[in-house]
């Protein structure tokens, strides 16, 4: 509803002839979805939420004319003068940690002048005038950097594989194939602020040696893509984009490669296949990417999310990034906060914090009052987590120790009423489909454990199944060809291990 918000604002600007006094800016995501459209206004930063067009009236005569808040308008009615809610003093907000996500809602993603006024490009002069490209790789392994993708694999090292492997082409490769449901925080970034991914591309191209990079984004993101375009051409025109950068000698071309929305070329081998032309399938390793990649040739391939993390780095510096977080899990992570949850969002929370804390005083709680009763946290790769894991440390390792994973953020809350069984068998349903059918363990494995839960949830499961769904969940895990056989069953596993009375109330009660 923002475009109707916006141009209902435009025409009650235009009317009161305050349009050359008042500046709009259509910035990215301020992360409340859960309240939108919302509206800050400045210099006063007064926080408007849930706004519809017949509100635009009201709004320019009472706050941009006489200077009076509508309190009816804002996040919620302000008990004193100091509780006027602006970004600071939103429950929402006040755990969170914006730094990745510093910008996105408030500057003009098409606009790279605003994003150079917010220190932007400052990174990429640093580093090309000043340091070499060993340099780079040392203060990013030293500030702790994990992929934010899926594994969390640490950076530093990934660059330096790439880094040292010698050949006249390399490539750099950022992964914007964002396919988890439930999951939006790359298209937030690229959307709110793609100048700050290009950035990080750049730094991680020179740092590697390469000279060319891809942007592989989902061609359902119209919006990302427009903006990432657009942000490419100006990066162009202002020389952070082309031949010999700040007189270092260093050339680096970007170019954007539209993925069709297969799930399966999220992985490494799959995407490289796909910008290559071919089938989105992935390939077996060894030759590891940074070894051979695209076309052959050794490559890099990092997230939206990792690269747009990299500018923070080097202008903060290793020792002051690395303060944010755990010892080894350092910095933020940015969380898809969906399912029964008061507050449906994108939150930036340090990593480190708890569940109970993204839950309940980010998320507001569940909705409707209702008992929290589990979370799936990484996307159809992880797993859910019930209410005595709520105090977990939210940190990669933690995690993989709980049984699920950081995967990319997407985190699904669900209440007292959700069916374990159901939720497992949504998620294999969607990595079954998603299969690319190229190895067997995969391919029949997962259609095999779909019919059992098929056959489990239709009350027609028999004595056997769950230690059936096990046996088949540990030799998928272990005998297929890329992460997505190798985490499908997670889902399965978690919710027996830690829902087991649900698979055995549907047998053993329903039969
Ligand atoms: Fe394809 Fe699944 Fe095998 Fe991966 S594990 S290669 S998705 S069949």
């Amino acid at each position: 509803g923002c475009e109707e918000v916006q141009k209902a604002l435009e025409d009650e600007l235009d009317k009161q002839d305050l349009t050359d006094e008042i500046n709009i800016v259509e910035t990215g995501c301020h992360g409340l979805c859960e309240k939108g459209p919302v509206m800050v206004i400045y210099p006063e930063g007064i926080f408007y939420c849930e706004l519809q067009p017949e509100d635009m009236e009201e709004l320019v005569t009472e706050h941009i004319l006489k200077d009076r808040i509508v309190d009816r308008l804002l996040y919620k009615e302000p008990i004193t003068e100091e509780d006027i809610p602006s970004y600071q003093n939103i429950d929402f907000y006040e755990k969170q940690q914006r730094v990745v996500l510093s910008n996105c809602g408030r500057v003009d993603p098409e606009s790279i002048k605003e994003y150079i006024a917010e220190d932007g490009y400052q990174a990429v002069g640093e580093t090309l005038t000043t340091m070499t490209s060993q340099e780079v790789i040392d203060e990013v392994k030293e500030a702790g950097l994990r992929g934010r993708g899926g594994g969390g694999f640490p950076t530093g090292i990934k660059w330096q594989f790439a880094h040292d492997s010698e050949d006249d082409k390399k490539y750099i490769i950022c992964n914007a194939d964002e396919g988890d449901p439930g999951a939006f925080m790359d298209r937030s970034i690229l959307e709110g602020d793609p100048h700050r991914v290009i950035e990080g591309m750049i730094i991680a191209a020179y740092a590697i040696g390469a000279s060319e990079g891809y942007i592989y984004v989902r061609a359902e993101y119209p919006l990302a893509i427009e903006r990432l375009e657009k942000a490419i051409e100006q990066a162009e025109e202002y020389g952070l984009l082309g031949d010999n950068l700040f007189e270092s000698g260093f050339d680096f071309k970007l170019q954007i490669k539209k993925g069709a929305g297969a799930f399966v070329c999220g992985e490494e081998t799959a995407l490289m296949n796909s910008i290559e032309g071919k089938r989105g399938m992935p390939r077996p390793r060894p030759p590891f990417p940074a070894q051979k990649g695209l076309w052959g040739y050794p490559s890099n391939i990092n997230n939206v999310e990792t690269y747009a993390n990299v500018p923070v780095i080097i202008n903060q510096g290793a020792d002051e990034y690395s303060k944010v977080g755990t010892e080894d899990s350092t910095g933020t992570k940015i969380f898809a906060i969906t399912g029964k949850i008061q507050n449906t969002g994108l939150a930036e929370v340090p990593m480190g914090i708890t569940m109970r804390e993204i839950i309940y005083d980010v998320g507001g709680g569940i909705m409707g009052g209702k008992d929290f009763k589990a979370v799936q946290i990484g996307g159809p790769s992880g797993g859910c987590l019930p209410e005595e894991k709520l105090d977990l440390s939210v940190d990669y390792d933690s995690l993989i120790e709980a049984g699920a994973m950081m995967g990319s953020g997407g985190l699904v809350v669900m209440d007292e009423d959700t069916c374990m069984v159901d939720v497992a068998k949504f998620f294999l349903d969607f990595t079954q489909s998603e299969s690319c059918g190229k190895c067997t363990p995969c391919r029949e494995g997962t259609k095999r454990m779909l019919e059992i839960l098929k056959r489990i949830t239709a009350g027609e499961g028999k004595e056997g199944d769950i230690e059936l769904l096990e046996e088949l969940s540990h030799h998928i895990k272990s005998t297929s060809l890329c992460g997505l056989g190798q985490s499908a069953p997670n889902p399965v596993l978690s919710t027996i291990q830690y829902f087991r009375d649900e698979y055995e109330a549907h047998i053993y009660e329903e039969t």
